[in-house]
């Protein structure tokens, strides 16, 4: 069984945490509306006016009067993050972040030591609410497709255990877009033979989905019988750092993917510091609507963990591989191919290295640049709505 833990409306949550005053009331956390900024995360609050994330920040406020908006202080939630793995960490070292907030376990080897994943799940969910003071919608499966659903199958505050013989009541009754890699081209063909739950693709016969829509009907196939073999691979495994987002509505706007790839690019750089690692290559991910995943890369000629440096290389291979009109399902930002010379984190903040301060520095113009000279330090807002 694998576990899928996402922290429920993270950056906002945190928000909420450090300003107990902001509980209960409609708060985003985004860039400007007029630097043409998106909501990065909402609250639930907010949700119910219609507010998602990758949404432009003035359409929010359009949305809901009175709105709170909250600058991204991705520092801040790198930090939470790195104190939620620390969490999962104590259950076992196969632990797979997708994001700051995101992550998959894989417990099997630990079982004898902590309990099977179901306790470990519900341990880790109980942790991360009495120690953190945050929430988690926890799912537990047998495999990686199987847990992410299942984690946001009874979201906020969720925990759902999809068990091997569960798997096909589970799947059976979903809609077909449920299938991770159904966009409107798949689904509009799926509804072209009739298909439109999980169930529907289960009973097919196999070759006729291939022969109708390749690959793609293969895979359906497959994730429909609730089969899906990817493996838990962990940071030191994969030896890369990459975030990635998946939209719930699809992106054109190439702003949109602008400044939702600058804050991944944060959030990875952020997880690097945090590591005192350094990379020597920057990968952008993109995924279409027909689910078909571009993936660039870029070799650095020094390595680096600063913020700017790699926005310059995501911010390349975007403009390059960015079409008009791309409808834009995911993206992702990854950094690889390693090296070690900061050390710890403690030395990363007290070294007198000049380089080091240098590389603080830029991060700290960075942040200003984007938020404002006054963006740096506890509770700042820079904007209230009405
Ligand atoms: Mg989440």
């Amino acid at each position: 069984m694998i576990i899928h833990v996402d922290m429920d409306a993270f950056y906002a949550s945190v928000e909420e945490r450090e300003d107990p005053s902001l509980r209960g009331r409609a708060l985003i956390v985004a860039g400007r509306a007029e630097s043409r900024g998106v909501v990065s995360a909402a609250n639930y609050a907010a949700r119910v006016f219609g507010i998602q994330s990758a949404m432009p920040t003035a359409r929010a406020m359009r949305l809901c009067r009175g709105l709170i908006i909250l600058p991204v202080r991705m520092a801040l939630y790198a930090e939470v993050s790195r104190q939620v793995r620390e969490i999962f960490h104590r259950f076992t070292p196969q632990v797979e972040p997708l994001s700051l907030d995101e992550a998959f376990l894989d417990t099997r080897a630990s079982t004898r030591l902590h309990g099977p994943p179901e306790l470990v799940a519900r341990k880790i969910k109980q942790a991360i609410a009495d120690e953190l003071g945050l929430v988690a919608s926890v799912g537990v499966a047998p495999n990686k497709f199987l847990a992410k659903l299942a984690s946001d199958h009874d979201k906020p505050d969720g925990f759902t255990v999809i068990s091997p013989d569960a798997v096909t009541s589970f799947l059976d009754p979903l809609p077909v877009r449920r299938l991770s890699g159904v966009g409107p081209a798949t689904l509009s063909r799926l509804h072209a033979l009739d298909i439109h739950t999980v169930r529907d693709v289960r009973l097919r016969d196999v070759d006729e989905l291939q022969q109708r829509l390749g690959q793609t009907g293969l895979r359906l196939h497959e994730l429909a019988n609730g089969r899906d073999g990817r493996s838990v691979k962990s940071e030191r495994e994969s030896k890369s750092i990459s975030h990635e987002k998946t939209f719930a509505a699809f992106v054109t706007e190439f702003d949109v993917l602008e400044s939702v790839l600058m804050e991944l690019t944060e959030s990875v750089c952020e997880r690097m510091r945090s590591i005192g690692l350094e990379s020597r290559t920057v990968t952008l991910k993109l995924r279409d609507a027909d689910f078909r995943t571009f993936t660039a890369s870029r070799s650095l000629q020094a390595p680096t963990c600063s913020t700017r440096r790699v926005w310059t290389h995501v911010r390349t291979l975007l403009r390059a591989r960015y079409r008009r009109g791309m409808a834009v399902r995911l993206v992702g930002v990854g950094v690889s191919r390693f090296e070690a010379p900061a050390g710890t984190q403690v030395e990363l903040f007290n070294s007198r290295d000049d380089r080091r301060d240098a590389k603080i520095d830029e991060l700290t113009d960075h942040i200003r640049s984007r938020y404002g000279a006054d963006a740096i330090g506890r509770g700042t807002r820079f904007h209230r709505g009405e």
